[in-house]
C-alpha cells in the first residue's frame, strides 16, 4: 500500500531558543548548497528533497519560529517572500511551486529557525497531509 506520510508523529518540540544546525549553515561550519546570500537571509537546497526542486529560505536573524514572530519582523518577512520567488523564478518553476512554513509540533517543525520550504518541479497535491 501507500506509504505513510513523512513526519505522521508529528515534529520535534522547540528547546529553548538553542542555535541550531541552520545557523552552522550560515557560518558556513556545517555545508549545504547555497543559491542566493545577502545580508538577511540565506537559501540553500534541502538536504532531504521532497520534489525535483526544494530550498530553503531563512532569516540569518534567528528566529524560531512563525508564530513567534512579530510587528518588528514585518519588513524581513516579505523580504524573505520576494527572494522565494525571485530564486523559483531562478530555478526555472514556471510552472508553479508551493510554499510552507512550517510551525510546532502540529506543523511537524523539526528545526527552530524559521524557515520557507519552496518546493516544485513535479506536480503536488492538495491538501497536504
Ligand atoms: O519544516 P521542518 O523544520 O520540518 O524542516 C526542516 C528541513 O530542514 C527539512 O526539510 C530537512 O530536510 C532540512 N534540513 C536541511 N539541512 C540540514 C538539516 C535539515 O536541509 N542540515
Amino acid at each position: 500500500g501507500p506509504r505513510p506520510p513523512a513526519k505522521a508523529r508529528g515534529g520535534q518540540a522547540e528547546s529553548g531558543g538553542q542555535p541550531t544546525i541552520f545557523s552552522k549553515i550560515i557560518a558556513r561550519s556545517v555545508p549545504a548548497t547555497i543559491l542566493y546570500e545577502d545580508d538577511k537571509c540565506l537559501v540553500f537546497r534541502d538536504v532531504a528533497p521532497q520534489a525535483p526542486v526544494h530550498f530553503l529560505v531563512i532569516p540569518k536573524r534567528p528566529i524560531p519560529r512563525i508564530s513567534r514572530v512579530g510587528p518588528q519582523d514585518t519588513e524581513l518577512l516579505g523580504h524573505l517572500l520576494v527572494v522565494a520567488a525571485r530564486t523559483a523564478q531562478a530555478e526555472g518553476l514556471a510552472d508553479g511551486y508551493r510554499l510552507v512554513i512550517n510551525d510546532g509540533k502540529h506543523g511537524a517543525q523539526s528545526v527552530y529557525h524559521l524557515h520557507l520550504h519552496v518546493l516544485g518541479g513535479r506536480q503536488l497535491g492538495w491538501p497536504p497531509g
